[in-house]
């Protein structure tokens, strides 16, 4: 008998590791560093993860416990993921055990085994063939040959920024400088990561195409339990060599890691807002960076972080400024002013005329709409009543096809009322429209028109996304209206005409990441348009309807020129010291009573005297209740990294050891203050 003493990182919001006693035979495996091993804690049993291995403890024997048993049928996780987890706790501020527990699909976390051995006696049955490439690729452009040239010949950490417009072949440099990496080094292993789940299918079956003999394992929320466990383990044991994943899937045990892809990187969708609160994106670059390899970073309107480390030469930039397929161009972009222009049924002649000319093309039209529901207010004009959501600081939204009001913070529902419950009026007005509204107001106008609205409302059921989206695909829709969902990668063939509505409140927002992300989103909405071959002379259109024409953004957009908008933003945001000029944290506090949360951060600001860094006051968050709870917000910033990060130490421990009923939770680099 041979005793050892083993540390071990278990899932706990307390950031201490704890000491077992491991007694095993001469023939058993050993304890090793990075393995998981099944043990007890309190009345539980749970999966820990080995972070140290040692002859000696100093806990007291009557105390120590034992490993119950280590998870010796896969190889321990390696080195750099520790690495990577180590980085992540003590970057965002969490304790190990938070991070590198969470991130392991919940199959491998079982008491029993039974799941993990099921899934490798199924991985070892389709142990693949060596794998090969394969060559029916289309001819690059010189400007793509040179993206690939750059990911595929780099030597060592090379962070590319790949600045194409929509339209302009980026998933095709992806795929050749992978297919030239695994040419080189079969063994490799290519990490994608994308935005969004309704976005992987498409891709997904593109790879598939290209690598038809190439394991390509996926990795994102939607999968089932059993299906995720059986990715990643291929994916930890090397046996895939493709990786597609959304944010979570930049926590994967990677051991043969050669290249990074983080496709439309600026998406906002790479910041987790719970529990761990990281970029997946800022992992990604970092990560390259600690192995040694490329990392490409593709975007038509790249965030301004990564914008400002191209201009200052951290980050080589590449620049895609023709579309791939020949004869396609960049759609017109025209402004429809929409305060001097009459509106029938909030759309301005010009727009109505567009899609009326679209529909005897037979050519079909996209309207984008950031607003689901009927309308987001329903008001009583007699005496001024609104219908506010009675647990939030937000408005009901009228759902009229459901016959209900709903809120879009706190889910939740009510019967449209008959009657004003304020003063009885029977003539309740819905203010402002939604996508629900525009689409009854496009079949009354169009109705020989097929109409198909793509929003979180008409998408519940699972699979009912990828089947609009088919159907607007096949030809079968002439008009289709959308949020957000319709912007994003979608390769319409036949659509020619964008129409926006209303992009207004983002102007003027109090985020001062609001115009960025609207710019983004505007680009990638109206890079919809004209993706194929022009026909004849009919050269797509975008029609922006808007009450500021004159504003500057729409200048750039108009002239689909990113640099001048990015470069201008840039100025703004040095004079206002705001990211990426400066680092920011943001504590945040929660309570049925705005004062309690308010008295935390008060007490919280004077923990620590603040060196290097700025206290802000504590302040109300903008959206203050929700579901009855009140949100209050305490910002922290600094021109100097490694200050806001010194300062977070020592800071975390003093908090936690505040008596409070408050909940509060730190964010480091947040995404919306
Ligand atoms: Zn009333
Ligand atoms: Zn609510």
């Amino acid at each position: 008998m041979h005793c050892r003493f083993v540390q071990i990182a278990v899932d706990t919001p307390l950031d201490i590791f704890f000491d077992y006693r491991w007694l095993g035979g001469d023939d058993a495996a050993l304890p090793a560093v990075g393995q998981l091993a099944l043990v007890p804690l309190g009345k539980r049993e749970v999966i820990g993860l080995i972070v140290a291995v040692s002859e000696q403890t100093d806990v007291p024997p009557e105390r120590l416990r034992d490993v119950i048993a280590l998870r010796a049928q896969i190889p321990p996780l390696p080195e750099p993921w520790l690495a990577l987890c180590r980085f992540a706790a003590g970057y965002y501020q969490r304790p190990l055990g938070e991070v590198a527990l969470p991130c392991l699909p919940k199959k491998l976390r079982e008491q029993k085994p039974l799941a993990l051995e099921r899934a490798l006696k199924k991985l070892a049955q389709t142990q693949a063939s060596p794998s090969t490439v394969a060559s029916e690729a289309p001819t690059l452009n010189p400007a793509q040959q040179q993206a690939v040239d750059a990911i595929a010949n780099a030597d060592g950490f090379t962070p590319v920024l790949l600045h194409g417009i929509t339209g302009s072949g980026k998933t095709e440099v992806y795929l050749q400088a992978a297919a030239q990496i695994l040419t080189q080094s079969p063994a490799a292993q290519i990490l994608i990561l994308v935005p969004e789940i309704n976005l992987t299918p498409q891709l997904e079956a593109g790879i598939r195409a290209r690598f038809p003999t190439v394991p390509v394992a996926t990795l994102h929320s939607g999968l089932a339990e059993t299906e995720r466990l059986r990715h990643w383990l291929s994916a930890h044991l090397g046996q895939a060599n493709i990786v597609l994943g959304t944010r979570l899937a930049v926590l994967a045990s990677l051991p043969q890691l050669a290249l990074i892809v983080v496709d439309e990187e600026h998406d906002p969708s790479y910041k987790q807002q719970e529990g761990l609160r990281y970029s997946a994106r800022d992992l990604a670059v970092w990560r390259a960076n600690q192995l040694g390899i490329p990392v490409v970073l593709g975007s038509a309107t790249p965030s301004l972080e990564s914008w400002q480390h191209a201009q200052t030469g951290r980050y080589r930039k590449i620049e895609l400024t023709e579309r791939a397929v020949q004869d396609a161009a960049l759609p017109a972009i025209r402004l429809l002013d929409s305060g001097r222009n009459q509106l029938t049924d909030g759309m301005t002649a010009a727009l109505m005329a567009a899609l009326k000319l679209r529909l005897e093309r037979g050519e079909q039209s996209l309207l984008f709409l950031n607003r689901r529901g009927y309308a987001p207010v329903l008001s009583c004009d007699a005496c001024g009543w609104v219908s506010n959501c009675p647990r939030c600081t937000a408005f009901m939204v009228l759902h009229l096809s459901e016959r209900k009001l709903r809120c879009h913070h706190c889910s939740l529902e009510m019967r449209i009322p008959r009657a004003c419950p304020d003063c009885g009026n029977i003539d309740l007005q819905p203010l402002g429209r939604g996508t629900q509204r525009v689409e009854e107001s496009l079949l009354s106008h169009f109705q020989q028109a097929r109409i198909l609205r793509i929003d979180a409302d008409s998408t519940r059921k699972k699979g009912s996304a990828q089947a609009a989206f088919d159907a607007v695909h096949e030809g079968e829709v002439d008009i289709l209206i959308g949020t957000q969902m319709v912007a994003k990668g979608h390769d319409f063939q036949n659509l020619t005409l964008v129409g926006v509505l209303n992009p207004d409140t983002a102007l003027f927002s109090h985020d001062y990441r609001a115009s960025e992300r609207l710019f983004a989103q505007l680009m990638q909405v109206a890079g919809r348009a004209g993706r194929s071959a022009q026909k004849d002379d009919h050269q797509s259109e975008v029609l922006i309807q808007t009450r500021y024409p004159q504003h500057p953004l729409f200048a750039a957009l108009k002239a689909h020129d990113y640099g001048v908008f990015a470069t201008a933003l840039l100025e703004e945001r040095e004079q206002a010291c705001l990211p990426p000029f400066c680092h920011q944290a943001l504590l945040r506090a929660e309570a049925r009573e705005l004062p309690d949360a308010l008295a935390f951060l008060q007490q919280a600001a004077l923990l620590l005297a603040p060196e290097g860094v700025t206290i802000n006051d504590p302040i109300p968050m903008a959206l203050t209740r929700v579901a009855n709870v009140c949100r209050a917000q305490l910002l922290v910033e600094s021109a100097s990294r490694p200050a806001l990060q010194a300062f977070l130490r020592e800071w975390m421990p003093a908090l936690r050891t505040v008596k409070t009923r408050v909940r509060w939770t730190m964010e480091v680099d947040p995404a919306d203050i």
